[in-house]
């Protein structure tokens, strides 16, 4: 049995709704009237998939995930009636499936935007079928029902808007002013960021709750710093100072080798890539580059540290360390809730490694 009459089964299909499902806050329920619905064909919003200056790795990472079912189930969820990588069909064939995708579907299809745009020039260093990018992205965003901009290039420009641009590159907010464009940054994009995002589309015609760069928020509304697994070696003070020393061997921070993770609005920490765990960045010994924000990846040298979105606890937490004499019971007993994780690990960790405990020399932001 199957739940769309693909290749896809209704447990496959049903395990990655759920944790896309559970990516973008809703029920696991819900799961099973996706399935239900896909499997009647009620869904399959018809899609444009534009591809312009790019590596095509955003496509690749959803097709080569380690499970197929995730490729399959977004293919299943959608109608695609126009992508240059996925189609057979070529030349003035494919520009003709592409008009009548516009045609049929107008004011309702979905366009998917990878790979950025070049302005410079009235954008001739772009060009499908004798058009240049930017008029084809126009005509296509006139029509469209939603705009979803995938991978870094779209969201904003990428590495082909890196220094010195020649060729004006740019995202497609920045082309399409006025328009809503829903942003899945990353190089690549996680695909279950994609999948969530169109998941809610077809299911309740919605767009996900944006932030101000029109990043879903399910997916971009914390750093990576807060969910990062070597988050207690940074509050215990314990940092790589060098590649391939004791403590990159041990697994500790990588602060200081130039981690963005502290200034990286992402969900790569709790969403690891290709469904293994430990695939991404910092699982397997690299600092995060910060690819998903446009001050970061592709601007700022790799292995430059960041300044750290809120370092230590707020002001308003009970203080951690009581004054000699001023012990309060109740201060000291919220204080170990709130603090327990913090000063715990680095006590646990420096007698571990029959250590000091991390001094203020130790606090990353004295570093230059
Ligand atoms: S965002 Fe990165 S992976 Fe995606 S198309 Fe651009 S360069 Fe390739
Ligand atoms: S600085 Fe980087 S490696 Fe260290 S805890 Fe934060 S995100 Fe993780």
């Amino acid at each position: 049995m199957t739940a769309t009459g693909s290749t896809v089964d209704r447990r496959d299909f049903i395990r990655v709704c759920t944790i896309a499902l559970a990516s973008i806050g809703l029920p696991y329920a819900a799961a099973a009237e996706i399935a239900q619905a896909v499997a009647r064909k009620k869904l399959k919003p018809s899609v444009i998939w534009l591809h312009f200056q790019e590596c095509t790795g955003c496509t690749e990472s959803l097709l080569r995930t380690s499970h197929p079912a995730l490729a399959e189930l977004i293919l299943d969820l959608i109608s695609l009636d126009y992508c240059e990588t996925l189609f057979a069909a070529a030349g003035h064939q494919a520009e003709a499936a592409l008009q009548k995708a516009m045609k049929d579907n107008a004011g309702k299809y979905v366009l998917v935007i990878e790979g950025a745009i070049p302005t410079k020039d009235d954008g001739i260093y772009c060009q499908i079928g004798g058009r240049t990018a930017l008029e084809i992205v126009h005509e296509t965003a006139d029509k469209a029902g939603a705009i979803i901009a995938i991978g870094s290039c779209a969201s904003w420009g990428g590495i082909p808007s890196a220094d010195p641009n020649p060729t004006g590159a740019t995202g497609a907010p920045m082309v399409l002013k006025g328009k809503t464009v829903v942003t899945i940054p990353g190089c690549p994009a996680n695909p279950y960021n994609l999948l969530g995002t169109v998941l809610q589309y077809v299911t309740f015609g919605t767009l996900p709750a944006l932030d101000d760069k029109g990043r879903p928020k399910f997916a971009y509304g914390r750093t990576i710093h807060e969910d990062c697994p070597r988050r207690a070696h940074f509050d215990a003070g314990r940092f790589v100072q060098k590649f391939g020393d004791e403590g990159h061997r041990l697994g500790w921070c990588l602060y200081k080798t130039g981690c963005k993770g502290p200034a990286t609005h992402a969900n790569c920490s709790i969403l690891n890539f290709g469904e293994v765990i430990g695939a991404w960045p910092i699982g397997i010994g690299h600092p995060c580059y910060g690819c998903t924000e446009q001050t970061l990846a592709f601007r700022v040298a790799m292995h430059d540290t960041v300044d750290i979105e809120r370092p230590m606890p707020p002001d308003t937490y009970p203080p951690i360390r009581a004054a000699q004499g001023h012990i309060s019971p109740i201060a000291t007993g919220l204080a170990g809730v709130v603090g327990g994780a913090l000063l715990g690990a680095g006590y646990m960790a420096s007698r571990k490694l029959g250590e000091k405990p991390p001094s203020e020399e130790d606090d990353p932001r004295k570093e230059t």
